[in-house]
């Protein structure tokens, strides 16, 4: 059966689960579900669905499974690492953006339950409303990614510093199984009997069970809700950024901050052209300022605000920075996606976001250094962004970012973000979101019987391989 012919049927039949106007397998709706944020390509997929529950997700599961027709969720589609670009043909592309709401918001367990396609923007202004913040609050692509993709991708971002990425936030899943079954982790294992909607702990009975969908890209099941941490909005708030004239001194300060988890958010701007892409004046009003640390404190009232922001300054002191305002670190915190989705005015983004320990900072940019003066980056017309922000305890999401505004240094550019990727594996770090961005860095170097129990885990979970496959390399 050709697949114009399978369409046809398989739009009728998906058609009769979500409703006609939920399916499409229109071109140019199948070439946009062809891309995501990142330069990679792939195939089209078959066909699209809008699901807008769990019940819904379960019965196209059952249909895919029975006929061994491969599927890949999708939520906003804003990764930047090639995770939803489908790899074999024939994909039914189910986009869960429909499932935006939030069932429950329980003050007593201080939880907030969600379908899974809803926005992080969405849910902090809703939240917000209602008097509360989220922990996490999302990637810098959060108007556009969804609570279950970054759940999928091991998000990091907003808030990371105090509470850990976006799977160190929730306290329990529901996921539908390849062959549509249902299931909740967390203290939700039991046969529905509790007045608690979500799960109100992650860690209980049995083994940990969200923790093997966390991270997944999507490739084991997929998330229909999710319960999240909240907590109350703060009502003391501080803002500062500090001037360093080397890079070691600040990353010992940045060291001191996390380790004292004295900050919700702490940034780091890693060299000069850094500063000058996204706070120059501090440049041209300063001497000698070669990184700055921008550190965000959100406190239940005023005074421990300031007393954290004091003890701050205090530990910049000790390793040489000082307090230079705090521009950037409101315009980080205030603006939060907006300031990072206006990059790319400066071309396209080719990025390398990865985790590492905060120690390892000098080393990864004097490296990068050294690749952007053998390859004239400059003086080829690219820029660039190293940034690292505080996650959870003492490591550390680094970001280095080149812009490509002339197409026609494609090929260099290929070449140096190549090179860096294998640079920053080297020197200790991880990537977090793999997909094609990351893969082939990530599998040359995977022990082998991490990666056969990882095989035997997809195996059972996906018998048929009909979820994401050839994700991770499966
Ligand atoms: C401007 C910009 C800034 C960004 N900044 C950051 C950042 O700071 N930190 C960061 O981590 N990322 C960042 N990203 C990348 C992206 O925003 C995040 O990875 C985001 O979490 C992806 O969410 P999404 O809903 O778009 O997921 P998608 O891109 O749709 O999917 C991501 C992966 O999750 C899977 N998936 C999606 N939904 C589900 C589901 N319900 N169940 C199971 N699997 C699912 C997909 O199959 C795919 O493998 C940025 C992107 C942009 C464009």
């Amino acid at each position: 059966m050709t697949i114009v012919e399978l369409n046809g049927k398989l739009g009728l039949e998906l058609g009769k689960i979500v409703g006609e106007k939920n399916v499409s397998s229109e071109r140019f709706v199948l070439i946009s579900y062809s891309e995501d944020a990142s330069p990679f390509e792939g195939n089209l997929p078959q066909i699209v669905v809008r699901p807008n529950n769990a019940h819904e997700v379960s019965r196209i599961m059952e249909f895919a499974y029975e006929r061994d027709i491969p599927v890949i969720p999708v939520g906003g589609r804003s990764s930047i690492n090639g995770s939803t670009i489908p790899r074999v043909s024939g994909i039914i592309m189910i986009d869960m953006t429909r499932m935006r709401d939030i069932i429950e918001i329980n003050e007593d367990i201080m939880t907030v339950t969600v379908q899974s396609g809803i926005t992080w923007s969405e849910l902090i202004h809703r939240l917000k409303e209602k008097g509360y913040k989220l922990g996490f609050r999302g990637p810098y692509g959060g108007n556009a990614g969804t609570i279950g993709g970054s759940l999928s991708a091991n998000s990091i971002g907003c808030g990371a510093s105090s509470h850990g990425g976006a799977c160190d936030n929730i306290t329990g899943l529901e996921v539908v199984l390849s062959t549509g079954e249902i299931i909740n982790t967390g203290s939700n294992w039991r046969i529905k009997t509790s007045k608690f909607e979500g799960s109100y702990a992650r860690y209980c009975t049995f083994n940990d069970m969200s923790g093997i969908f966390l991270g997944d890209h999507g490739s084991l099941g997929i998330k229909t809700k999710a319960t999240l941490k909240i907590f109350p909005l703060p009502k003391g708030e501080a803002y500062s950024d500090f001037g360093f004239s080397s890079i070691e001194q600040a990353v010992k300060a940045f060291h001191e901050i996390q380790s004292n988890h004295l900050v919700e958010e702490a940034v780091m701007l890693g060299d000069t052209n850094s500063i000058d892409l996204l706070a120059s004046s501090y440049r041209s009003t300063f001497k000698n300022i070669e990184c700055i640390l921008a550190v965000i404190i959100e406190e239940p009232n005023e005074e421990i605000a300031q007393q954290k922001k004091e003890m701050c300054e205090k530990i910049v002191r000790k390793y040489g920075g000082k307090s230079i305002g705090m521009f950037l670190s409101k315009a980080h915190w205030l603006n939060m996606f907006n300031l990072v989705q206006s990059l790319f005015e400066e071309g396209f983004w080719y990025n390398t976001c990865h985790i590492r320990p905060i120690s390892t900072l000098p080393q990864l940019i004097e490296g990068f250094h050294h690749l952007a003066n053998k390859y004239e980056l400059k003086k080829n017309g690219f820029n660039w962004i190293i940034s690292a922000l505080g996650v959870d305890h003492c490591f550390t999401s680094g970001w280095i970012t080149i812009f490509m505004k002339d197409r026609s240094n494609k090929e260099i550019t290929y070449e140096v973000w190549d090179e860096l990727r294998e640079l920053e594996m080297e020197l200790d770090g991880v990537p977090y979101w793999t997909g094609k961005l990351w893969e082939p860095y990530a599998l040359k170097r995977v022990n082998p019987s991490f990666y056969k129990t990882l095989k035997q885990l997809k195996k059972t979970l996906d018998p048929k391989n009909i979820i994401n496959p050839l994700t991770f390399g499966l």
